[in-house]
């Protein structure tokens, strides 16, 4: 059992029916789309892809990430060479003549918003441009730091500007609406501002009677900021470090990603740790150390997700990548779970705990990790019951039995989260046997273990709300 669940972001390496299947037996839990690049037509055939998978007993969810107010360099056919301190030019239409190389920005505003910004960054920062001249036709001349090659549609980051785009693009409005035809889980929204932004696209989902869940990202030093009102209004939160550590000094990032994790935490927003976790291993079979210990660090944090980005869309080691991710995982939260385990009672008895579900939820945790459960089986049609659960950290798995698919594919992004999806009846008790016999058939499980089932039954014909354990005969 992994509690901790992997986002994957397809791409030429990994789009293909085939490799999607490879990347989910490998422990890939929800798949990305990276809506910056690609058109419709490879879109549309990944999500088909997708769920051709998962009608092979898959779960697989479904993210949807829109390019949002960014800036990127336009397509070259060959990776521009730049050498230390050459000038060059950046243009959203270059001229005619140019003597210097031309950097084209997919920005026609880009010549105003580089006023106020510190510098010019290219590719998350692996070129620092510093401003010479702004031109009036809207060229910009820039001096590089450093020597490096820029390809196709890299991150143009201006850190200190705001960037006059609205949250959302013509673009992103049309890339959410393929979105929403096509039945998509989750819509992470690029370079978010406010609290806001996520509730005019709630609207829009509605209107379009979407229920896909909306996932922030946290890539500004304005959605830092508004990270509250961003949390309340959203379903879950992505840091983006990519870009986050762009738009920020990169040391403020781990502080920045501790704060986010542990305020989701307490909200019970699941949350994703993203970008450079492994980026070493584009190119390499075998991560950096310091890469291993990001992922333990993120694991120790007990953030509901890691992900993948460049690792899995054009990386030479796709599912070696996956591979690393699962067992670095696996093995840092086991030793975390293990430190933990004598904080545990202390810690929850400091947890919020009003509603009945609640304390049904703190109460089923408390017991199975005192008893040393084998699993919580958790009965509830909207899979509410078992995200209470996993919002406690017990140190059990939790096996959420659901009536719908879609319900399941977005457990997946939640931490300590095994779904089933099963029919429910109207009798409490015929479901639950429903999802008893599910369990058994499980890999893994056997006689003797013991489970604590959080359900309903009925008494005297009223529903009753019950914590029960059983052992496995
Ligand atoms: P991106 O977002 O990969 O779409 O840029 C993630 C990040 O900025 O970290
Ligand atoms: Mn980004």
């Amino acid at each position: 059992m992994r509690f901790t669940k992997i986002v994957a972001t397809l791409g030429p390496a990994t789009c293909s029916t085939e490799n999607i299947e490879r990347l989910a037996k490998a422990g890939v839990n929800v798949c990305r789309l990276n809506f910056s690049h690609g058109d419709y037509a490879v879109h549309g055939q990944t999500i088909e892809n997708i769920k051709s998978v998962n009608k092979k007993g898959f779960s697989l969810g479904i993210m949807l990430d829109t390019k949002g107010p960014e800036v990127r360099t336009g397509d070259v056919k060959q990776p521009i060479k730049i050498s230390a301190g050459e000038k060059v030019v950046f243009a959203f239409k270059p001229g005619l003549k140019q003597k210097m190389k031309v950097i084209t920005v997919d920005y026609p505003k880009f010549s105003d918003d580089v006023r106020h910004a510190r510098c010019i960054l290219i590719d998350n920062g692996a070129i620092e441009f510093s401003v010479l001249k702004i031109e009036k036709n809207g060229s910009v001349i820039a001096k590089a730091l450093e020597e490096g090659t820029i390809g196709s549609r890299r991150h143009v980051n201006l850190p200190g500007a705001h960037i006059s785009l609205p949250s959302f693009t013509e673009k992103d409005w049309s890339d959410i609406r393929f979105g929403i035809e096509r039945g998509v889980d989750f819509f992470a929204t690029s370079f978010v501002r406010t609290g806001k932004d996520i509730k005019m696209l709630k609207v829009f989902l509605h209107k379009h009677k979407s229920e896909g869940e909306i996932i922030a990202k946290i890539e500004t030093p304005q959605a830092v900021d508004n990270i509250d009102d961003i949390i309340d209004a959203s379903d879950g939160i992505m840091v983006a470090r990519g870009d986050l550590g762009a738009e920020v000094p990169f040391e403020q990032v781990p502080a920045i990603q501790e704060m986010i994790v542990a305020k989701c935490r307490e909200k019970s927003k699941p949350v994703i740790v993203a970008t450079h976790m492994l980026e070493s291993m584009i190119l390499s079979p075998m991560p950096t150390r310091a890469e291993v210990t990001d992922i333990a660090f993120a694991a120790k944090l007990q953030t509901d997700s890691t992900m993948l980005s460049g690792e899995t869309t054009t990386g030479l080691y796709p599912f070696k990548a996956v591979a690393a991710m699962d067992r670095i995982l696996r093995v840092s939260e086991r030793v975390e779970l293990r430190y933990r385990e004598k904080q545990f009672l202390s810690f929850q008895q400091s947890l919020e705990s009003d509603l009945p579900r609640r304390e049904q939820a703190l109460a089923a945790s408390v017991l199975a990790t005192k008893l040393r459960a084998d699993a919580i089986i958790s009965i509830s049609k909207h899979g509410n019951t078992a995200r209470a659960i996993s919002h406690c950290r017990p140190l059990v798995p939790i096996h959420a039995f659901v009536e719908e698919d879609s319900m399941m594919r977005k457990l997946m992004l939640v931490w300590g989260i095994v779904p089933h999806s099963i029919d429910f009846s109207d009798e409490p008790e015929v479901t639950l046997n429903r999802a008893l016999a599910l369990f058994l058939k499980q890999p893994g499980v056997k006689r003797g273990d013991r489970i604590v089932i959080v359900s309903d039954i009925r008494t005297n014909d009223v529903p009753v709300m019950t914590i029960q354990i059983r052992t496995i005969s």
